[in-house]
């Protein structure tokens, strides 16, 4: 049994084609998938569709669209994680965070904001006792800082690509860090060394679909210009992200299995009513 801990199924890349492709990742392993929002407009379609597919959802805003996000906004995910609070289905608050790379939330401005939508939502986790799911690149440090003033449960650090260091700051507090895509290219040195050497309780893997795609469906930016389409990444591929996972570590990949459930389940709590009344 594999837990995409991370994965956007109602992205609109995805059309008609998600139920279909959740079956086949269901019929390849993936049992629970966790499908995090991204801004207050999509609250209701990750909730749906963790109703629809039997799997879970968190409700945030994006760090990418927290410029845009308002007081009102805030309220309506108070009132959200307040009025879902008995709903299973819901396991954090998520997905949040703070984007250190895209170049127009580098400005004084956006990132003041980005610091103030974050810090607002850790607060809101704090409130509704709630694990968080953190976007984090290039921004460990600075995701870090706020936690230590505001922090929460814990939870899970997505596409994590910092260093040693980073990642052992955010395990004492509480999280595990998910790896997907980018650790199957060679090239990814670092994320693979992590990969390999974090303690089997601090991992958990993911796709991140549809971004992030692992190597096998991406196409460079030659192929793409002459033509080739992306490949659709979802947790079709996290079969195959475990095994690259598993031998990174030099484990089987069935104990890498059994290991990242039980550390989803125990960084999102709630996960574990889920996978025990599914069987
Ligand atoms: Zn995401």
């Amino acid at each position: 049994m594999l837990i995409d801990t991370h994965c956007h199924w109602d992205a609109s890349e995805f059309g008609d084609a998600g139920g279909h492709l959740r079956a086949q990742a269901q019929a390849r392993g993936v049992s629970l998938c966790v499908v995090p929002a991204v801004q207050v407009s999509n609250f209701e379609s990750v909730r749906r569709w963790a109703h629809t597919y039997g799997d879970a959802y968190a409700l945030g805003i994006h760090p990418l669209f927290a410029l845009d996000a308002t007081e009102a906004h805030l309220s309506q995910l108070d009132q959200a994680l307040g009025d879902l609070a008995g709903d299973p289905r819901l396991v954090a608050v998520g997905e949040i965070g703070i984007d250190g790379f895209v170049p127009w939330l580098q400005t004084p401005g956006a990132k003041v904001k980005m610091h103030a939508i974050y810090r607002a939502q850790l607060r809101l986790a704090r409130k509704h006792h709630l694990p968080v799911v953190l976007h984090v690149r290039k921004s460990a440090d600075v995701l870090l800082k706020h936690l230590r003033e505001l922090p929460v449960v814990g939870g899970i650090g997505h596409a994590f690509n910092g260093s040693v260091q980073q990642a052992q700051a955010f395990v004492r507090m509480g999280f595990v860090l998910g790896f997907g895509g980018t650790a199957t290219f060679e090239t990814a040195v670092r994320i693979r060394r992590l990969a390999a050497t974090l303690s089997h309780t601090d991992l958990v893997i993911e796709t991140d679909g549809p971004d992030i795609p692992p190597h096998w469906i991406y196409a460079t930016e030659l192929q793409r210009s002459a033509g080739m389409a992306q490949g659709l990444n979802s947790s079709v591929h996290l079969p195959e992200i475990a095994q690259v996972v598993a031998n990174l570590r030099g484990v089987h990949v069935a104990l890498l299995a059994a290991q990242t459930c039980a550390n989803a389940k125990r960084v999102l709590p709630k996960l574990d009513a889920l996978i025990d009344t599914s069987l």
